[in-house]
């Protein structure tokens, strides 16, 4: 079976995994300090702060964006659900607006429209790794005296044309990013997140919310000469990343550069052999954005169902995935606990379907994410594109 997915781990992982539990400090200490040190570098930011996963640092990074009860939050239903349910944990609303098809971002063009004066941020995702248009984004942003915040799980390593530049994602373009470090993301720590910024005042309190809120870490008290007592003098949590899951992520980083190189030549390889087929679309890069490629997705031709085709791929030994979900077409969301971002909705959509966003709702059911990792073989690539083909063919006869 080709699996869809699968981390690139080495002996180097396995020997840094063994440092914390060698000298005993095994949680947030020395080595998250170091790979906070070497993200914040990767990426160009001014600061970066570790947490236990990306769910995590949306949380932190909206609170610390003072995001609350009775505001909203502009984003996107069309992606993993931890997007909107991060805005949800602050108490605010979260305002879905559709994405474009070639990109499956944001479109920045319906963003205005879903503004309103509880409007204080829009949260924005980098899907699948692709860069959304963060220029238009910003500006808009600022026009209107609001931040951006990135969801920026998937895009470690992707890159955004900012004034005349290719800049890494999370350098940051908004006021802070949010990345995850989920096995199924580029650079895993098992589990993991990180939050990066410019502004030191909100890297500041995203570290101490981040622990308890506890106003002398653990590794001051543990280097003080004295008595250090803590104080709590904010609702704080645990959201701290452990030194294990820290030295692991410091070899992957290093690993990162070769990862994309490699992910860009299998799907240029993929890109090759499915432009042509009738009716199917392949990923598509706009002027301002160079992926990462942490997966590949491509949109169905109109005559094909999406479910057959996975369980003749499946029978054929490739695995496959649906697109994106839509936190809009779950359970958790009924009405009342979002709306869409069109000034005139008056919520009286079907449970589980919004008129407003057909995009959204299409891309999670008209396309297909085709296996893409590290150590994918270029014959691999081949065999998933003939079973793909076989598959078109199938329900065509
Ligand atoms: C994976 C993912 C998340 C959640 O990341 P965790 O580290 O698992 O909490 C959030 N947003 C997007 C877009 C993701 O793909």
């Amino acid at each position: 079976m080709i699996p869809i997915a699968k981390p690139w781990m080495g002996e180097e992982e396995r020997e840094a995994v063994q440092r914390p539990l060698i000298t005993g400090w095994v949680t947030q200490g020395p080595e998250v300090e170091a790979f906070e040190r070497e993200f914040a570098a990767f990426v160009g930011a001014g600061h970066a702060c570790a947490v236990a996963n990306c769910t995590a640092a949306l949380h932190l990074a909206l609170e610390a964006a003072g995001v609350g009860p009775g505001d909203e939050v502009v984003t996107v239903s069309h992606s993993f659900i931890a997007t909107a349910n991060a805005v949800r944990y602050t108490g605010a609303m979260p305002v879905f607006v559709d994405i474009e098809a070639p990109t499956f971002n944001m479109d920045a063009s319906r963003v205005a429209a879903a503004l309103s004066d509880r409007t204080r941020a829009i949260l924005v995702a980098h899907q699948i790794g692709m860069p959304a248009d963060l220029g238009a984004l910003v500006e808009l942003a600022t026009q209107h005296g609001i931040v951006v915040v990135e969801d920026a799980a998937c895009a470690i390593g992707s890159e955004v044309r900012w004034k005349e530049r290719w800049e890494r994602i999370g350098a940051p373009h908004g006021v802070m990013a949010c990345f995850s470090f989920h096995p199924r993301k580029l650079l895993t720590t098992g589990d993991g997140g990180m939050i990066t910024t410019h502004d030191a005042r909100l890297d500041g309190h995203v570290r101490l919310a981040r622990q308890h809120a506890m106003s002398a870490s653990d590794t001051r008290r543990h280097a003080a000469t004295g008595v250090v007592l803590p104080s709590f003098d904010t609702l704080g949590y645990n959201y701290r990343m452990t030194d294990m899951q820290a030295a692991v992520g410091r070899v992957q980083l290093g690993r990162v550069p070769e990862m994309i190189a490699r992910r860009r030549l299998l799907a240029a390889r993929y890109d090759a052999a499915l432009r042509g087929l009738d009716g199917v679309k392949t990923p598509v890069e706009p002027a301002w954005a160079r992926t990462n490629y942490q997966s590949y997705c491509v949109w169905l031709p109109d005559d094909i169902d999406q479910i057959t085709l996975m369980a003749f791929m499946r029978d054929q030994g490739v695995a496959t995935r649906t697109g994106v979900m839509n936190a809009h077409q779950e359970g958790a969301y009924p009405q009342g606990t979002w709306r869409c971002g069109v000034a005139d909705c008056d919520a009286s959509c079907d449970a589980h379907t919004c008129a407003r966003l057909p995009v959204s709702e299409a891309a999670f059911n008209r396309t297909l994410m085709l296996p893409l990792y590290h150590e994918l073989e270029e014959e691999e690539v081949d065999t998933v594109v003939a079973a793909f083909v076989a598959g078109l063919a199938a329900q065509r006869a």
